[in-house]
């Protein structure tokens, strides 16, 4: 029904829509007594009122105040201030009238998760189930590469081989890592790319990324670590840090950042080994033809 409609298409991908006429109308008793139907089941009722509680315009599920028209259609709060006063439908006036029975008939139902397909059992009242699912632990996860805008969402291990196949990020196993950033032009910061290496170990994920940026008008480099799951999860383990070369030597310890948090968040904070430029050139050997860095890092499970 509401998929069909062209006007509702219209309204979905325009933020403002006047509505033109439309002759046919969403009649809600039609739905619940279809009368082909001759005796529907109750699982059929019961999905037949849920598809009521869908905002016929933008389809998501509506929650209180539940707007209807003159005619008893219905309508989102968010969609309502995009149909200029007139209901979609029927063109009527929208007045400002609540559909007092949708809403109560809303919170009879509970509702699985909308993440059950990665593994959430839980089952919630209908009013309660949207919260729910802005913290439910199976939430995917975005995809924690950097460099580009991904819009790669999936579970941990959905993404770890996302980032192996797609971004070609480097896999290493083990808790302790070796690493040399080498570059050859350390003035140009803005061309100087991040970097991510990917640990497993501990039976889990963690990302290390490297890379410049400029704080206030200097350019540094960062490194961190985060870690691929929740941050209930990431707190339970520590890693350390240390870059240096020619007689200096820097170390940092830290806690990992889940990747729930976004990484340009993590980095703007500084919770990780900042070297300034200069550092980082007399670690190169100070010649500043060349920047090389090598760190090397441990990643521990705290007791
Ligand atoms: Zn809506
Ligand atoms: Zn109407
Ligand atoms: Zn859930
Ligand atoms: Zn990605």
């Amino acid at each position: 029904m509401a998929l069909s409609n062209p006007l509702f298409d219209a309204i979905r991908s325009n933020s403002d829509v006047d509505p033109p006429q439309i002759e046919e109308s969403i009649d809600v008793g039609e739905l619940i007594n279809d009368p082909a139907q001759t005796a529907p089941k109750p699982a059929e009722i019961l999905s037949s009122v849920r598809d009521l509680l869908d905002c016929p315009v933008c389809l998501n599920p509506m929650y209180p105040p539940i707007h209807q028209c003159s005619n008893g259609h219905t309508i989102c709060t968010d969609c309502k201030p995009r149909v200029h006063n007139r209901c979609p439908t029927c063109r009527h006036e929208l007045g400002n009238i609540r559909c007092l029975a949708l809403e109560k008939v809303a919170s009879s139902f509970a509702l699985p998760c909308k993440y059950k397909a990665f593994g959430c059992i839980g089952i919630y009242p209908y009013y309660d189930k949207s919260e729910h699912e802005s913290q439910c632990s199976y939430r995917p996860y975005n995809c924690p590469y950097a460099g580009s805008q991904c819009s790669i969402v999936g579970d941990i291990s959905y993404l770890v081989n996302h980032l192996k196949e797609d971004h070609k990020v480097d896999m290493h196993n083990g808790s302790t890592f070796n690493h040399r950033y080498v570059k050859s032009n350390p003035h140009e910061v803005e061309n100087a790319t991040w970097m991510l290496t990917v640990f497993s170990c501990y039976g889990q994920y963690f990302c290390l990324h490297f890379e410049t940026f400029q704080l206030g008008a200097a350019p540094v480099y960062i490194a961190f670590l985060r870690f691929m799951g929740d941050d209930s999860e990431a707190k339970k383990y520590s890693y350390s840090l240390e870059v240096g070369g020619n007689g200096r030597k820097m170390v940092w310890q830290g806690v990992p950042r889940s990747i729930r948090e976004s990484h340009s968040n993590i980095r703007d904070s500084f919770d990780g080994l900042i070297i300034q430029r200069n550092m980082a050139l007399f670690f190169s050997g100070g010649d500043r033809k060349e920047l090389k860095l090598r760190v090397t890092g441990r990643i521990w499970k705290e007791q």
